[in-house]
C-alpha cells in the first residue's frame, strides 16, 4: 500500500543554477564533460517549514540546457507550485509536463522535490509513496569514458577494489580498434567483472554495421545506443545482427517513446532515467511498457550530484521491473565534491537505499551556495 500524499500547502520555491567542478574528462559519443557538470537545484517549503530537494540533470547535447531546465522551474513551474498543496501531486504534474514541452530534467526535479517534501512531512521515505520496496540494494555499474586510458586502468583497479562488479565501456568517441583494445584490455585483466558497452549514438549505420557484430564477440551484457537517436530503422536492424542484447537509450526518453520502440522492434532492452521521462512516475511506466513487452530495463542516469541518484535509487526501488541495476556512480567515482553531506550509500559494490523520510538526505546548502552560478545568494550571471 502506498503512503499517502500530505495535504499541507508549499509556501516556498527557490532555485539554484550550481557549477560542480569534476575529476577528469569524460568522453561519449555524442560529446564530451570536462572542467564542471551543471545542475538545476529546487527547493520546496511547507507551511510546517519543512523542506523537500530535487535535482535536475541536464546534459545540453542529450536532454537539454541547464538554462532550459532553470527558467522552467524558476519562471513556469513555480505558479503551479506556490500555494498549491502537496497532495495536488500528480495534478501539478500532469500541468507541469504540458505546461513547458521537453525540459524532462526539471519535471524530475519538480518531482522529486514533491515527493522529498510528501516523505519529509510523513516521516516516509520517497519509495513508499511510489508502491512497495522491491529491493534493498542496487547492482552498481561505473562507465570507463576517459581519453586517457591508462587513467581508466587505474579506475578500474579501484572499482575491483570496492567490490563494483559491472563496468560500461563508453565506445564510438574515439576509433574502433581503440574499442577493441580497451574491450580486450577489461575482458583479461578484470575477467570477473560484468561488461557492458555504450556508442552515446556514436557510430553511423554503416560504421554500426561493421562494428557491432565484432563487439558482440566479447559478449558484452548489452550494447548501448549505437546510432542516433532518431534512427529507429538503423537500430532495428542492428538488433537482429548478434545475440548481444541492444539496448536504446536516448531513442527512449519517455512512455510515448516506449510504445513506440516496442511497436517498430528497435530494442531488447531500454535504459529508464528520471531525468529522460520527466518523473519518478514515468520513468516507472517506461519501465512496466518494457517489461510488458519481454524488453529488460537498467537504471541510467546523466551528470548527476548524489541528491539525483537518490531520486533514482528510490524509483528503482519500487520498480521490480528495472532489473539490470543502475549507474548512480558520479557522486563517488566523477565529481570533485558531491553536494551531499555524506557519502552516496555505496557497499560492496551494491547501492543501499535508504530508509529515511524523503530521499533519506538533503543537500548541504552550504556547499550548494559554494558552487551556484544563480539564484537566491548569488547575482545573476
Ligand atoms: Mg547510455
Amino acid at each position: 500500500m502506498t503512503t499517502a500524499l500530505p495535504d499541507d500547502r508549499i509556501t516556498g520555491f527557490d532555485v539554484w543554477h550550481c557549477a560542480l567542478p569534476v575529476t577528469g574528462r569524460r568522453d561519449h559519443g555524442i560529446g564530451s564533460v570536462e572542467g564542471t557538470i551543471e545542475v538545476v537545484i529546487v527547493r520546496l517549503t511547507a507551511e510546517g517549514g519543512q523542506l523537500g530537494y530535487g535535482e535536475a540533470s541536464p546534459w545540453t547535447v542529450f536532454t537539454g540546457t541547464p538554462e532550459a531546465s532553470f527558467a522552467a522551474l524558476d519562471r513556469y513551474f513555480r505558479p503551479l507550485v506556490l500555494g498549491a498543496k502537496i497532495s495536488d501531486h500528480p495534478r501539478i504534474m500532469e500541468t507541469a509536463r504540458t505546461a513547458v514541452v521537453h525540459c524532462t530534467e526539471a519535471k524530475a526535479a519538480l518531482d522529486t522535490a514533491l515527493l522529498d517534501l510528501a516523505g519529509q512531512i510523513a516521516g516516509k521515505p520517497v519509495w513508499s509513496f511510489l508502491g512497495e520496496k522491491f529491493r534493498e540494494t542496487i547492482p552498481l555499474s561505473c562507465s570507463i569514458s576517459s581519453p586517457d586510458f591508462e587513467a581508466d586502468k587505474r579506475l578500474l583497479e579501484r572499482l575491483e577494489a570496492d567490490g563494483i562488479g559491472i563496468v560500461k565501456l563508453k565506445a564510438g568517441f574515439g576509433d574502433h580498434a581503440f574499442d577493441m583494445s580497451r574491450l580486450d584490455y577489461i575482458r583479461r585483466r578484470h575477467p570477473g567483472m560484468a561488461l557492458r558497452v555504450d556508442y552515446n549514438q556514436g557510430l553511423t549505420r554503416e560504421e554500426a554495421l561493421r562494428q557491432v557484430p565484432e563487439v558482440a564477440a566479447f559478449a558484452p551484457d548489452f550494447i548501448e545506443q549505437p546510432v542516433r537517436a532518431d534512427d529507429y530503422a538503423a537500430m532495428a536492424e542492428l538488433r537482429g545482427m548478434t545475440d548481444v542484447p541492444l539496448l536504446a537509450d536516448e531513442s527512449v526518453f519517455g512512455p510515448e517513446d516506449m510504445r513506440r520502440a516496442v511497436e517498430k522492434k528497435i530494442c531488447d532492452g531500454v535504459s529508464v532515467k528520471i531525468m529522460k521521462s520527466g518523473g519518478l512516475g514515468r520513468a516507472r511506466k517506461v519501465a512496466r511498457i518494457a517489461h510488458a513487452a519481454g524488453l529488460s530495463a537498467y537504471g541510467g542516469d546523466m551528470f548527476e550530484t548524489g541528491l539525483a541518484h537518490l531520486a533514482g535509487s528510490h524509483m528503482i526501488a519500487a520498480t521490480p521491473e528495472i532489473s539490470l541495476g543502475c549507474e548512480f556512480y558520479q557522486a563517488t567515482y566523477f565529481l570533485a565534491e558531491d553536494l551531499l553531506p555524506a557519502p552516496f550509500p555505496i557497499r560492496d559494490g551494491h547501492v543501499v537505499v535508504p530508509d529515511g523520510p524523503g530521499l533519506g538526505m538533503a543537500p548541504d546548502m552550504d556547499k550548494v551556495l559554494k558552487y551556484a552560478v544563480r539564484g537566491p545568494g548569488k547575482r545573476a550571471t
